[in-house]
């Protein structure tokens, strides 16, 4: 039996095993420094009280037979369903609640969502790109396009029409540049994807970060997404779900391909693959769409915004280049003096105790770019701010 030989052409994830080795050693020669964990992409602070009561209710309906539920629906609760389509009744974008999947993370759909597309397909991946999606295809044993992008397009790389991608990834707010694609350039991909019969996966998972009301939250708010796009989004970062999990998959009811129907393709691959999510996790979840429940998770994400702020000043001053802040978790600047990434990694950790994220980790195109991440303390935050305009300004 030979098993499935692609796994054998995966790159070792060196990125965050690096990183934890670097500082696993500056540690052990420096005992008892305190680092600024800068690099996370793991929130920091815990669930609202909207979602907690919630999870607790649930819990106790779980102790009685007249409350109790066994298996649950594998595309999801009607209850939940309901309130993500109505959701996103509220930004204008009409859904079905059976356009609405509920799932446990992005992560888990962003694989498993290949499943509908079959072998040997050609996907068109932009860079610096998360990870999960290169690896996820050199899995499956997909041909990937690597799609550059870097200052010249502010990270917002436009369609090519001389290349015939089957399946093109957009995330918008990107992690790891914090870039957003405004309706019109989304627009241009959308038209670009049904003319080329492709599918787009628009990964929606910093959706709750955008401030700016021109932007689009959704692939949904673009004129003819319907017709050839998926959109997977995650209340990890938008809720602070990363240890509970809970997320959702909107696939469009006419969206077809080869005369085959992708919302009944996936119905059909959720009722033989999975047996639906927790009940409690659903209910907490349903919690975060509630008027109160909004109004809770949004004073966490301006705490993570108020971090954003407190980097962004300290890149002002010291006139560096970057991308995202204002409507994404993450910093994306150039590391200055045309420093590689890595060096410029080990020179914030050993010089001012530092850490956050290689660009290169994220795609050729990344190196010479650092991410940071906005999920710390606002007290770190506010002291690698400090050290870093100390340190880098002339
Ligand atoms: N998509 C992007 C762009 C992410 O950055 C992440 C997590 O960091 C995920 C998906 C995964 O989210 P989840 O926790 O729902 O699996």
């Amino acid at each position: 039996m030979t098993p499935n030989t692609n796994y054998a052409n995966l790159k070792d994830s060196y990125l965050f095993y690096n990183i934890a080795q670097k500082t696993k050693k500056y540690l052990e020669e420096h005992p008892g420094t305190k680092l600024l964990r800068m690099g996370i992409g793991d929130v920091s602070l815990p669930l609202c009280d909207a979602v907690i009561k919630k999870l607790h209710e649930a819990v106790d309906d779980q102790s009685e037979k007249g409350s109790f539920h066994g298996y649950m629906p594998e595309c999801g609760a009607d209850f939940l369903r309901e309130a993500i389509a109505e959701y996103y009744g509220k930004r204008g974008v009409k859904l079905s609640s059976d356009e609405v999947f509920v799932s446990s993370g992005a992560s888990d759909e962003l694989g498993d969502i290949l499943d509908l597309f079959g072998r040997d397909k050609t996907v068109m991946i932009m860079e610096p790109a998360y990870p999960a999606y290169v690896d996820a295809n050199v899995m499956a044993g997909n041909t990937i396009i690597h799609i550059p992008s870097g200052m010249e397009n502010d990270f917002l790389p436009s369609p090519d029409d001389s290349l015939n991608p089957d399946v093109i990834y957009i995330c918008s707010p990107n992690n790891p540049t914090g870039a957003v694609f405004g309706k019109e350039a989304l627009k241009e991909w959308v038209d670009y994807a049904n003319k080329k019969d492709a599918v787009i996966i628009f990964d929606a998972a910093y959706e709750a970060f955008i401030e700016d009301n021109s932007l689009p939250h959704s692939i949904f708010e673009i004129d003819g997404a319907r017709a050839c796009a998926i959109e997977i989004c995650s209340l990890s970062k938008t809720a602070g779900f990363t240890g509970t999990r809970c997320g959702y998959t909107v696939i469009p009811s006419e969206l077809t391909r080869g005369g085959m129907n992708l919302n009944s393709m996936w119905v059909r691959n959720r009722t033989t693959k999975t047996n639906g999510i927790s009940y409690i996790l659903q209910k907490g979840a349903s919690a975060v769409f509630t008027d109160e429940g909004q109004k809770q998770i949004h004073r966490n994400i301006d705490v993570y915004k108020e971090n954003a702020r407190m980097l962004m000043r300290a890149l002002d001053e010291l006139g560096i280049y970057y991308t995202g802040g204002h409507n994404a978790p993450y910093i994306w600047m150039k590391c200055p003096d045309g420093c590689d990434s890595w060096t410029f990694f080990d020179k914030l950790l050993n010089e001012i105790q530092v850490v956050g994220t290689p660009g290169e980790g994220f795609g050729k195109c990344g190196d010479g770019y650092f991410r940071f991440s906005t999920f710390s303390s606002p007290e770190d935050t506010m002291e690698a701010a400090s050290r870093l305009v100390k340190l880098l300004k002339k």
